[in-house]
């Protein structure tokens, strides 16, 4: 009935519309529209670990 389609964006913590997201570039958990707009193409997580330099 009530509509589930929000998800927790990995790369901004907010809660976003699924369908409006996209998926992390790395692992494919959910990234919202609005940081995908400026540019993010991986979650907080792969940033940190494309950083430390891990595969
Ligand atoms: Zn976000
Ligand atoms: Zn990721």
């Amino acid at each position: 009935m009530s509509e589930r389609d929000s998800m927790v964006c990995r790369s901004c913590g907010k809660e976003e519309r699924a369908s409006e997201g996209y998926p992390c570039e790395r692992c494919g958990t959910f990234i919202c529209q609005v940081c995908s707009m400026r540019g993010v193409v991986l979650c907080a997580k792969c940033v940190d670990e494309v950083a430390k330099g891990a595969q």
